[in-house]
């Protein structure tokens, strides 16, 4: 961490940019906050700039240095995630009346993603239409019944899903409908009891709690939570990164693990300084491990890594860094608008996606291939970027 060899240090206010760099600095004390990649913006520098303009990063990096990366070929193409997607999403009309869902997200999903959709209670045998199922804990066990019928389907439930996650092929994550007693991954209203006036809590539907239990740290949604904006495109990120993961596992050599670290380095800085470091060291591999063990360690660690969504501070100390690599050809009033949009960013005034789009823009602008091969700044196909927001934090 840089951070400490500039305490104290007093940008001077005389300078033209002095106020926002003194406001930055207030702010970086006690964030991640690089402040060396700060002092390189002003025109003339308060510092000569300093690495990453090496090849490396100047925070925290201690993997392994490759620039240009290796252009493996399958960051050339356009990944394809495998997603586990409740069936009656648009896909069939079996929810318990009969119909299905349509939902705007899930219909943009369509042709960017190969689905694998599911119907857990039809799976069982469950009719369409049929009579509402509930979910309870009874001894303290997950409880599956029919209260209409008094059918109990906790057996079924759990032979169903735990064949059919075996049987699936390498996904790389799941959207599914939102508190459905089977389906949904949150909030679903869980019966203290079986009789009609147990209490309630929160929790997992029982084939997603099967399903998460399986796929730890793969990214996992419902359709209603998707609809906030900032929970969308934090999907939509670990969704990507896991599945060029998957593309260059599928590959299996050790070119193609460095060239995924190389050009996933600013999504890792931002999302997780000491996994990003564990990961460098993993690729760096000094232990010598098979190739296989390499990237079971990496993708251990790099799933871990990207369970937590982004801190601010941390994405902003990120952002700086790719600002470092473009900031010497720009105008002193193009490097104000960009610290006032991150401050805007900072506030919570704008979205993460219009920085990434501006240094996406210079990064086209000064041809600049390190910043270009990062897919921090283009980290989804951009047709699935949506604006809508519900509004809730859910
Ligand atoms: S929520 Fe799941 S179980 Fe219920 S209808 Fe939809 S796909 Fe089927």
């Amino acid at each position: 961490m840089c951070l400490s060899s500039t305490d104290g240090f007093k940008p001077p206010l005389t300078h033209p940019l002095g106020p926002i760099l003194a406001l930055i600095l207030g702010r970086a004390q006690g964030s991640d906050v690089c402040v060396p990649c700060i002092l390189t913006l002003c025109d003339p520098p308060l510092i000569p700039p300093l690495t990453p303009h090496d090849g490396t990063l100047s925070c925290g990096d201690a993997g392994v240095s490759v620039y240009p990366p290796i252009a493996a070929e399958v960051f050339f193409m356009v990944p394809k995630p495998v997603l586990v997607v409740s069936k009656c999403l648009g896909f069939d009309n079996c929810r318990y009346n009969g119909q299905s869902l349509f939902d705007t997200f899930v219909e943009s999903l369509k042709g960017h993603v190969n689905f694998i959709p599911v119907c857990p209670e039809m799976e069982i045998g469950l009719g369409v239409p049929r009579q509402p199922i509930r979910l309870a804990t009874v001894d303290k066990q997950p409880h599956l019944f029919q209260p209409a019928s008094d059918r109990v389907l906790t057996d079924a439930m759990a032979t169903f899903s735990s064949t059919f996650l075996a049987a699936l092929p390498p996904v790389d994550g799941f959207l599914l409908k939102h508190r459905s007693p089977s389906c949904g991954p949150f909030d679903v209203k869980i019966y203290e009891g079986v009789s009609k006036t147990s209490g309630s809590k929160r929790g997992a539907g029982f084939f997603a709690a099967c399903a998460m239990a399986g796929y730890e740290g793969v990214p996992m949604e419902d359709e209603g939570r998707l609809k906030n904006f900032d929970i969308r495109e934090q999907f939509l990120i670990r969704l990507y990164a896991l599945t060029r993961f998957r593309m260059a596992r599928e590959e299996g050599r050790m070119r193609d693990l460095v060239a995924y670290h190389s050009t996933h380095k600013l999504l890792l800085l931002a999302w997780n300084q000491t996994r990003f470091r564990a990961c460098g060291k993993i690729v760096a591999n000094h232990e010598h491990w098979p190739v296989a063990e390499v990237f079971d360690r990496y993708e251990d660690s790099l799933r871990k890594a990207l369970v937590v969504r982004p801190r601010t501070p941390s994405m902003i100390n990120t952002l700086m860094h790719a600002f470092g690599w473009i900031s010497e050809g720009l105008s002193k009033e193009e490097t104000a608008y960009f610290l006032e949009t991150l401050e805007a960013y900072r506030d919570e005034r704008v979205p993460l996606s219009l920085l990434l789009g501006l240094l996406k823009g210079y990064a086209v602008r000064f041809d600049e291939p390190y910043l270009l091969n990062q897919v921090l700044l283009a980290p989804f196909p951009s047709p699935l970027m949506m604006v809508s927001d519900s509004g809730k934090g859910r």
